[in-house]
């Protein structure tokens, strides 16, 4: 089974590559090393289209297929993993589930400037006692008139600080449990809504990685997203296309990393021959460029099902669990073929390998996969 690309795809994968080498990856090893928001980027990313490229034109997209929003992050995250996962929280995890439940005055008001790059959008799913059990959100929304009134906490939120809008859950009916949770749209600014502390972390630098806090937030009632209680829904359906996201963003990751050693491989010369010579480097290089084309293939199978309107749950997991599997794999190899210079800041691979390690936490860990890929084989 093969995924031939369409020319526009190719074009799109051409277009982001210059841009990745040419915009982006000068300025990666500056963004891990200051840990700051690359806002220069996220504004020439926009100019480019790349903000909304899945959704139509209509609502400011590139009008672009969810193949080509996978493509588009496999790119960058080749040379920057922290951009490519600004670009996934900002389109995947925020602009899509105002997509698919958002009302026309929502979509108009939101998605528009978000999804051209007008705007900086974050999720808010995760809680301190509420990770991968998301269900066990304890933020509450009470409905007062117009209104709702929002009070608890979420961690971990990518683009928190920088966020203009956010798609934030909360417990609208505690007694229902999981089918008493709604997803509630909450612009920067609004009284009541504070942004806590950037977290310091191993990698993924200048991604913003923060808390929020609710203390009597009022949000308008005609921000509640689709229905009422249906936000558990709304977020497993957000999180399937978010792992396949991830997961180009692994593969990614782990193709600069290889790309990186293939190069090096035949540069460094010990015993007066290119490393690439020996036959255990060879087979590192060998094993790497295979596991890449399979996660690749998983990948390409999970965005297609997805495209075409088909059901994707067990591949999408099963993606995103193989991916960011071979991506630690490859990035560690790539260390590997460096020798002591890939333990060195100085080369890129230290970088990716730093990077790769979210990708088996974020947007539900590889164990949850598991549970996932588990219960659509057994049927539960
Ligand atoms: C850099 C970064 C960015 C993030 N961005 C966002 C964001 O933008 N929005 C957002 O909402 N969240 C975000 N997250 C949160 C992320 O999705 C969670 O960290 C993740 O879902 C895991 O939750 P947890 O950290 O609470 O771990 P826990 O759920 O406490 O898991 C701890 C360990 O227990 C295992 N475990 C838990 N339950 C089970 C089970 N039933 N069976 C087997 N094993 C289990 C886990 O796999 C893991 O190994 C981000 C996290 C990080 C680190």
């Amino acid at each position: 089974m093969t995924f031939p690309m369409t020319e526009e795809q190719a074009l799109i994968r051409q277009t982001v590559h210059e841009f990745a080498e040419n915009e982006i990856a000068p300025r990666a090893a500056e963004i891990d090393a200051m840990d700051a928001f690359p806002h220069d980027i996220f504004q020439k990313m926009a100019a480019l289209g790349l903000l909304g490229i899945p959704f139509s034109e209509q609502y400011g997209g590139a009008g672009s297929d969810y193949n080509s929003l996978i493509i588009v992050l496999e790119e960058i995250a080749r040379v920057s993993g922290s951009v490519a996962l600004i670009l996934d929280a900002h389109s995947s995890l925020c602009c899509e589930p105002i997509a698919l439940f958002g009302s026309e005055a929502q979509k108009q008001k939101y998605l528009i400037p978000l999804a051209r790059g007008e705007k900086i959008g974050a999720f808010g799913l995760t809680e301190p006692q509420a990770g991968s059990d998301a269900g066990a959100t304890r933020t509450r929304a009470l409905r007062d008139g117009d209104e709702w009134v929002l009070n608890g906490e979420k961690i971990f939120i990518t683009n928190g600080t920088v966020a203009d809008v956010l798609v934030v859950t909360a417990k609208t009916d505690p007694q229902k449990g999981t089918r008493g949770i709604s997803a509630f749209i909450l612009e920067k600014g609004t009284p009541g809504f504070r942004v806590g502390h950037e977290e310091k972390k191993m990698g993924l630098k200048g991604t913003a990685t923060t808390e929020l806090f609710f203390e009597d937030c009022r949000i308008p009632a005609a921000n509640l997203l689709g229905q009422e209680n249906q936000g558990f829904k709304q977020f497993l359906v957000t999180l399937d296309a978010g792992r396949v996201a991830i997961a180009a963003m692994a593969l990614g990751l782990a193709r600069g990393a290889y790309e990186r050693a293939l190069a090096y491989s035949q540069e460094r010369v010990q015993f007066d021959q290119p490393i690439a010579d020996f036959q255990a480097i060879q087979w590192m290089l060998a094993e790497m460029a295979t596991d890449i084309d399979a996660a690749r293939l998983m990948i390409a199978r999970a965005a297609d099902l997805r495209s075409r309107g088909q059901r994707f749950i067990k591949e999408a997991a099963m993606a995103k669990l193989f991916a960011t599997e071979v991506s630690e794999r490859v990035c560690y190899k790539a260390i590997q073929i460096h020798g002591g210079y890939g333990y060195l800041q100085d080369y890129a691979v230290e970088r990716m390998y730093r990077d790769q390690r979210l990708c088996a936490i974020g947007e539900g860990t590889n164990e949850i996969q598991h549970l996932v890929i588990a219960r659509q084989i057994l049927g539960r």
